[in-house]
């Protein structure tokens, strides 16, 4: 029986289709039990939220409503103050001692990981998941690249045979949807067929009704 139980964290603000998709694709594609969507209250790289916890929560809830296999966390958002994934993954590991770890970013963000903090603790906890994103290649910083020489795996097996401690790069085949170009096209010239295609129903109709992202 698998072990493997994989954390998604990111702003979700909103969360769209990309997320939605990767991550069901990602539960089939290591067969991990079950990924759980892990929302920042203030990601330590953005400057700002574009709609508040509580109304990113209601769009999570109802986004996730038909996917029983996508659940959700809100430790982060009930902490407050900027997230700090090393201090989550820390906290999950010891919830989970029998468990499997795996947390997963999109490409862009692994990029980044040398800017976060005590980000060469991250895999004393977990395992990365990387999982491409359109428009974006691999681009390591020197001390990112050194670090990840004895991780890097391309093989599934991997994430179930070691608890933790391996950086998994996933061929998914991911959505060209952002929350910031979402967030534009809300604000500006709103085509329906097309927010459809990016978000899910639910979210779309909580969206217009409270008129978030200026739409
Ligand atoms: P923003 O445009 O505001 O930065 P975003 O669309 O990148 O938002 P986040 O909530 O910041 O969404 O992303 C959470 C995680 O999901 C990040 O690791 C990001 O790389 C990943 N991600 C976002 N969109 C996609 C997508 N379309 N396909 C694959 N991964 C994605």
């Amino acid at each position: 029986m698998s072990k493997l139980k994989l954390f998604f964290g990111g702003s979700f603000d909103p969360i769209h289709n990309g997320h939605i998709l990767s991550a069901r694709q990602l539960v089939e594609a290591t067969q991990a039990i079950d990924i759980t969507l892990l929302p920042n209250a203030l990601s330590p790289l953005k400057q700002q939220q574009h709609c508040s916890s509580e109304h990113r929560r209601q769009l999570l809830e109802l986004a996730l409503a038909d996917y029983p296999e996508l659940r959700l966390d809100l430790r982060e958002v009930e902490r407050g103050g900027r997230s700090y994934t090393c201090e989550t993954l820390q906290e999950l590991a010891a919830q989970y001692p029998q468990q499997h770890i795996g947390f997963v970013m999109g490409l862009d963000s692994f990029n980044q990981l040398d800017c976060w903090r005590d980000w060469q603790k991250l895999c004393e906890h977990a395992h990365l998941l990387v999982i491409a994103r359109p428009g974006y290649q691999l681009a390591l910083s020197a001390k990112l690249e050194a670090w990840l020489a004895d991780k890097q795996s391309t093989n599934v097996e991997e994430l179930h045979r070691f608890s933790r401690g391996k950086v998994y790069f996933c061929q998914l085949q991911p959505l060209p949807i952002s929350s910031t170009e979402l967030r534009k096209q809300l604000a500006t010239h709103p085509q329906p067929a097309e927010l459809s295609r990016q978000l899910p129903s639910a979210a779309l109709e909580y969206i217009i009704e409270h008129k978030l992202y200026g739409a």
